[in-house]
């Protein structure tokens, strides 16, 4: 066991993945990050990786190839979208996606290897990501690539993923519906008011995976009382489960003052999901856990909320 029981990645070409100032996930993410992890007091309780990227096989455990190669040949242009105009193919955007993908893997398999216990990765949790397609500024799913690879190289079979994001985990959920073995809890702003308008409360898993999928849709202006009411809900199901590893991913944007979303947690609803998650890890899968950063759109929320999430870690 290394130093510190927690890894968090960070670098610049982890920070790469953006797309441009005037983008809502623009390039002052990483570095905002890192500024509340000083203001903690955290910088020095975890230990630091370097990204990296992530290969090609592992890419399409996920990804279709012709999806892989439309975003390599579109990121090398650089002009024009991945997407419907959400998603711009900025130039470099291909290498920087497999960056995000390759640190979260990276981190799992040093989790799998018993140098960690838990990791954090602030840009990643790229819940939007499809097999063949991208959308809302998720070009490759790490979540889902992460899931594939604890059961390809780890042989993990039971895990849980958790999503607090604004937006629902569309990417991860559609795919896994059916997927008896793939747990999820989905925290979001109600579809009818928010992008990409799915995760009502009464999909919770096709045929023999019916059960396996809770969504919470929230409304507009939800704060810490309404998430926490809830969680206790979700909890219930979480500590039913007994996974083998957990995946968090922490969207800052459903915090108040979010510039794209409308739900108003503070910083204490991140700390919630995060302890209570630690805990459950703790009991049942000797603490495997990752955390994914996610959506967060306003820069000083980023600062509070993903730290926080670390903290929970530590
Ligand atoms: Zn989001």
């Amino acid at each position: 066991m290394s130093k510190s029981s927690v890894a968090v990645i960070a670098g610049s070409q982890l920070a790469d993945y953006h797309f441009g100032e005037d983008h809502a996930f623009g390039p002052y993410r990483h570095q905002a990050f890192l500024d509340g992890m000083d203001r903690l007091g955290l910088t020095s309780q975890v230990e630091w990786l370097d990204p990296v990227q992530c290969d090609l096989q592992s890419l399409q455990s996920f990804h279709n190839d012709e999806f892989i190669e439309m975003v390599r040949q579109r990121s090398a242009l650089g002009t024009g979208f991945l997407d419907n105009g959400d998603t711009p193919a900025r130039k470099g955007i291909f290498e920087a996606a497999l960056t995000v993908v390759g640190s979260v893997l990276d981190l799992v398999d040093k989790i799998m290897d018993k140098q960690f216990r838990r990791g954090f990765s602030p840009i990643a949790g790229l819940h939007h990501g499809y097999r063949d397609h991208c959308s809302g500024f998720c070009v490759f799913n790490d979540c889902a690539v992460a899931i594939e690879h604890l059961r390809r190289r780890h042989h993990l079979q039971k895990i849980l993923y958790v999503d607090i994001d604004a937006h629902h985990g569309d990417g991860v959920f559609y795919n896994y519906d059916s997927d008896s073995n793939l747990f999820m809890v989905d925290f979001h702003e109600d579809g009818r008011f928010l992008y990409p308008g799915t995760g009502d409360t009464d999909e919770t898993g096709c045929g023999s995976a019916q059960g396996s999928m809770m969504n919470f849709p929230m409304p507009i202006q939800a704060t810490d009382e309404d998430f926490s009411r809830l969680w206790s809900e979700a909890e219930v199901f979480i500590r039913s489960i007994e996974p083998e590893f957990i995946i968090l991913q922490c969207g800052a944007d459903a915090m108040k003052g979010d510039p794209i979303t409308h739900l108003e947690y503070s910083q204490q609803s991140y700390q919630l999901a995060a302890e209570s998650l630690c805990r459950t890890a703790d009991e049942v899968c000797d603490g495997r856990m990752i955390a994914l950063g996610g959506g967060g759109y306003n820069m000083e929320n980023i600062s509070l909320a993903w730290p926080v999430v670390v903290r929970a870690m530590l």
